[in-house]
């Protein structure tokens, strides 16, 4: 089985999915394997950084995606080994990733990842295009969404960003027009998924909103 949840940055998507796959029970005990889609394109975006490559080289980055080893471990993701998931918040990932994840593909490459993962387990999936591109068919599609200041706020309590509330809304919302603007998964609403704002609901409230809707 697959749950699918989009949204843009801030939305609450990651934690949200992560508590999914932690707390839902399969029969026979069986649980769900979390993937963080968006992890995989940070991780691209950390490996072209550390070698001096442009993220938005299309030919060079698409080269290094292509050739680099990237795992997804008991949530972690590992690029050529190494445990990488701390190092992909930063503000420089964050600016880099969107651009890079709209060299189309590149997007194939972490699809490709996505989907051989998922092959062999039940998945809670989440991203800008787990809905639309890579499980259009999954049993439950979830688009959960946010005002832009509330997702300033959550990226601003998170700790991790040195930048201040008004910047952090600037570049959040900078990532929203890339992300809805790519030739290719662009983050939009699919026909027949469940639309949730999430502007004034707590984690637990949208936790079991989602739930309430899921039969395993
Ligand atoms: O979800 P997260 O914000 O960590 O994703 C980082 C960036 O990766 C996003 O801004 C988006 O541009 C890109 N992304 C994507 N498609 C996905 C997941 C993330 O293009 N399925």
């Amino acid at each position: 089985m697959v749950i699918a949840i989009d949204g843009p940055a801030g939305s609450g998507k990651s934690t949200i999915a992560r508590l999914l796959a932690e707390r839902l029970k399969l029969p026979k005990g069986k649980s769900f394997t979390y993937i963080n889609s968006g992890n995989l394109y940070r991780a691209i975006c950390l490996g072209c950084l550390r070698a001096g490559i442009s993220p938005v080289d299309p030919v060079k980055a698409l080269e290094f995606a292509k050739n680099a080893s990237i795992e997804y471990r008991n949530k972690s993701v590992f690029l050529g080994g190494e445990d990488v998931t701390a190092l992909l918040h930063t503000d420089e990932i964050d600016q880099h990733t969107a651009p890079l994840s709209a060299i189309v593909p590149i997007r194939h490459v972490v699809n490709d990842i996505i989907r051989k993962i998922a092959a062999d387990c039940d998945a809670v999936v989440e991203g800008r295009d787990m809905t639309t591109v890579v499980f259009p068919d999954a049993k439950y599609r979830f688009y959960l969404d946010a005002s832009a200041d509330a997702r300033a706020m959550r990226r601003k309590s998170q700790g991790v960003s040195q930048l201040g509330l008004e910047e952090i809304k600037e570049a959040i919302l900078k990532r929203d027009e890339i992300d809805r603007n790519k030739t290719e998964g662009s983050l939009k609403i699919a026909p027949g998924v469940d639309y949730m704002d999430t502007s004034d609901l707590t984690i637990d409230q949208v936790y079991a909103k989602l739930e309430g809707k899921i039969q395993l």
